[in-house]
């Protein structure tokens, strides 16, 4: 795929995570890898104002010669396309309900099947750093290295794919399932599958998977 075409489908698709409320007051930032490095966000690019020239190309360590500034996250992001060589895309928000669970520092527990579907029997959270540092892109690829997305305590959440489409995805469900895990609080702590029940969803997901590609 063409660089123009690789900054377009960023432009469109931070268009519609800003629709979707995800990216508000210019927090959060996403990326696709691109030949040796990365395609990102620049710094405090605002979603409603947003083109192809709000894009950065950059090496995973660091180099640039864009006149704007990568994200200050460009290193949780260059870790992970670093670390996991499936990895296309990368999606990084604030979004209102992942931060909720996330500032209490604790995973998003079972509580859904749904929740299975980013690849574990819950959402990790992984310990809080200062943003931009080279601890917290560490603490992120531990949390990624298991599961589709993650919960970065006291700051957001971030989230992997195969493709941008895949990684935006990812980002929608876990806000959906942080919203609806919030929601079922109001009535105190609810119930989880247990370990026979996930047993039997991943089971079935393989199954269904395998179906898919016949
Ligand atoms: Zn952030």
């Amino acid at each position: 795929m063409t660089e123009a075409l690789l900054r377009q489908q960023l432009v469109d698709e931070c268009q519609r995570l800003g629709e979707d409320g995800l990216l508000a007051l210019a927090a959060g930032n996403v990326s696709c890898r691109f030949e040796s490095g990365m395609l990102i966000t620049a710094s405090g690019v605002c979603t409603s104002s947003i083109t192809s020239e709000s894009i950065v190309r950059m090496s995973l360590d660091g180099q640039s010669d864009n006149v704007l500034k990568p994200s200050s996250e460009w290193q949780m992001h260059a870790a992970v396309y670093r670390e996991m060589p499936d990895v296309q895309a990368l999606v990084h928000t604030h979004a209102d309900s992942c931060v909720a669970v996330a500032c209490h520092g604790k995973d998003l527990p079972g509580f859904h099947y749904m929740v299975g579907m980013l690849g574990l029997d819950h959402v990790p959270c992984v310990e809080y750093h200062t943003f931009g540092t080279r601890a917290l892109a560490e603490a992120a690829v531990s949390g990624l290295r298991a599961c589709d997305a993650c919960l970065l305590a006291k700051h957001g959440m971030l989230s992997k794919g195969a493709s941008l489409k895949q990684a935006a995805d990812s980002a929608r469900l876990l806000e959906v399932l942080c919203r609806q895990y919030l929601l079922s609080l109001a009535i105190g702590p609810p119930l989880e599958l247990n370990s026979k029940q996930w047993a039997e969803f991943f089971a079935q997901m393989k199954q269904t998977d395998y179906q898919a590609v016949q």
